[in-house]
């Protein structure tokens, strides 16, 4: 666990409650100074910490299996001059590091040995992630979690336990691919609230947030793979009553019902929202047309929309996923397959990734 992290123009303390190992580089384009480090949770949010003004951004969080990440982004070129690994004293562990400007040329050639220095530990590793400027960051939403299961189906499978399976296979179908990063926003049986979850898609610059679902409709001859956009009306009845049942999460965990926030009519937030939507929509049709073309079923008029307030991010296009419904026993025994688990995660990998080449949205912003 990093328990403090301060930062000033000269440098960056850094404390952990057990004994760590950090691995410092340096990138270009924006100007960044990476630390890898071991899997680590982080008892400090990126916006509390005060920044100096050559601090142009601050990102950290895990970055793939076993492995955490602060991703620090400068208006000019620095380098790490001294590195004070680990003044330990007895569990914690404070790593110091010192910045100093450097010229441009000079910053250039610590970039090139870094990378070379990553390329020989790559070959010997399990392939590790670039922290290219063009990454496109997925939010994998395993839905529900904790004291909140979700729905059941007839064979006693729980929907939470169903989505966080999937969301892991999601993200190993795509753990490949470097120019794609993939954050879940629960890793096991823990309960995350809706505003957590959209607020977690927001704090990682997501380019697509994606809840995953397996509910139970009133229409139990219903089956098949649903996509939903958000919309202030929704498509038709069933939808909206899914998410009405969808947006008790909260409540169901014992959370106090979140206050309908006052309308404010901001222009540019309107336009933000609008824009994100359209993106949110392009995404939803290119899932839909590639689950059709592998063959997934999929329920009439897949493409729906309704108010689910985990897909109310003003900035992130999000959609929610319906593998199937669990208010059917032919859905439910599907869904609990191994290989159906791995077509589907396939699939929906394929169109991620075509559609995240198109669109690195959120791509190298400070
Ligand atoms: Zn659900």
């Amino acid at each position: 666990m990093v328990t403090a992290l301060t930062l000033d123009e000269a440098g960056l303390a850094l404390t952990f409650d057990t004994p760590a190992d950090v691995t410092i580089r340096h990138l270009d384009t924006p100007v960044r100074i990476v630390l890898d480090l071991p899997e680590s949770g982080f008892a400090i949010e990126a916006d509390s910490v005060v920044r100096p003004s050559t601090v142009q951004s601050l990102r950290f969080g895990r970055i793939s299996e076993g492995r955490s990440r602060i991703v620090i982004g400068f208006s000019a070129p620095v380098w790490v001059v001294s590195q004070e690994g680990g003044s330990t004293s007895s569990a914690r562990t404070t790593h110091r590091l010192s910045f100093s400007p450097v010229a441009r040329d000079e910053f250039q050639s610590l970039v090139e040995s870094d990378a070379a220095q990553i390329d020989t530990e790559a070959a010997f590793q399990s392939p590790s992630r670039s922290d290219a400027p063009n990454m496109f960051t997925l939010v994998i939403d395993p839905g529900h979690g904790g004291i909140d299961g979700g729905a059941e189906g007839q064979l006693g499978t729980i929907e939470k336990d169903l989505t966080l399976a999937f969301a892991k296979k999601l993200e190993a179908a795509l753990a490949a691919d470097p120019a794609i990063r993939v954050v879940l926003t629960r890793e096991n049986d823990v309960f995350v609230s809706l505003r957590d979850r959209v607020q977690f898609a927001r704090t990682h610059r997501a380019d697509l947030l994606l809840s995953v679902h397996a509910d139970s409709i009133d229409v139990p001859g219903l089956r098949g793979a649903t996509i939903y956009t958000l919309s202030d009306s929704a498509s038709d009845a069933v939808s909206s009553r899914l998410a009405a049942q969808e947006n008790l999460a909260d409540v169901v965990a014992g959370l106090p019902a979140e206050p309908v926030a006052p309308a404010v009519s901001d222009i540019l937030i309107d336009l933000l929202k609008r824009e994100t939507g359209s993106f949110s929509g392009a995404i939803a049709r290119e899932l839909i047309l590639q689950m059709e073309r592998d063959g997934i079923r999929l329920i009439n008029n897949p493409l729906r929309s309704a108010g689910f307030r985990v897909l109310t991010a003003p900035d992130v296009p999000s959609l929610l996923l319906e593998m199937g419904y669990l208010s059917n026993i032919e859905d439910e025994k599907l869904m609990r397959e191994e290989p159906w688990r791995l077509r589907m995660a396939g699939v929906l990998a394929e169109a991620i990734r075509a559609y995240a080449k198109d669109h690195r949205l959120n791509a190298g912003a400070p």
